[in-house]
């Protein structure tokens, strides 16, 4: 018999103090994804990769849980998280600025890394009390050329899982794969979304290859109460 295959959990959008909106200390952001039983987080903190620093100090404590780190910035197109560059290559790039979401795919791409649209939808309310507004996918990512993921499933969210939905949907109509990120600015929020990978991943490299493969799914808590309603979602087959 085959041995059962534990999916990797990554928590692929996680913010500290660092990104200026929140009084969330670093360690307790670890410490809150060790609780939740991830196996990693990317720290993705707005406008500079160099922000998250203080978090490489941090992997000697974190005992099993991985720390990984990648940027948020803005775009043309929205915010797009940026994974797989280093501290050198990078340079902050991009920061304090509305950057070309084009010109971010691919200076991401050609330093090995990946850049992926971040929450890349709207609410669309019929009038001001409208509880369950429309889900509509950002107009602006269908054109840019080269995306190889979308985030599908972002924690903020949860009170909308439609939203989980539409992008799911979306991203399997275009053939791109999903990933999950909580986008945390408070410890409790972590692990809210997720990603799951095949295999466990050791470096931010590995991450780029393993979305490139497309072996990863995005997760999130609002999924449970609707993986009945979800039909171009593939849920991860790997025992959680
Ligand atoms: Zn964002
Ligand atoms: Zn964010």
């Amino acid at each position: 018999m085959m041995a059962k295959r534990q999916a990797f959990k990554i928590d692929m959008h996680v913010h500290s103090m660092y990104s200026g909106e929140s009084p969330a200390e670093p360690r307790d952001i670890v410490e809150a994804a060790k609780e939740k039983g991830l196996d990693a987080i990317v720290i993705t903190e707005h406008e500079r990769l160099s922000l998250s620093l203080p978090f490489e100090e941090l992997r000697k404590t974190a005992g099993h849980l991985k720390i990984f780190r990648g940027v948020e910035l803005s775009t043309d197109a929205g915010h797009m998280l940026v994974y797989g560059v280093t501290d050198e290559d990078w340079k902050d790039w991009g920061a304090d600025r509305v950057c070309s979401a084009q010109e971010l795919i691919a200076r991401s791409a050609k330093l090995g890394g990946l850049a992926i649209p971040a929450h890349p939808y709207s609410l669309e309310k019929r009038n001001a009390f409208d509880n369950a507004p429309s889900v509509v996918v950002d107009e602006r990512i269908k054109h840019l050329t080269g995306l190889k993921a979308l985030e599908v499933c972002n924690g903020k969210h949860s009170r909308f899982p439609e939203v989980c939905e539409v992008l799911g949907r979306y991203a399997a109509s275009v053939n791109l794969p999903g990933i999950g990120g909580s986008d945390a600015h408070m410890p409790e929020e972590v692990g809210r979304a997720y990603t799951s990978f095949r295999v466990p991943v050791y470096s931010a490299r590995d991450i780029v290859r393993e979305i490139l493969r497309g072996h990863v799914w995005p997760q999130a808590d609002s999924l449970k109460l609707t993986t009945s309603r979800i039909s171009a979602f593939v849920i991860c087959e790997i025992s959680m």
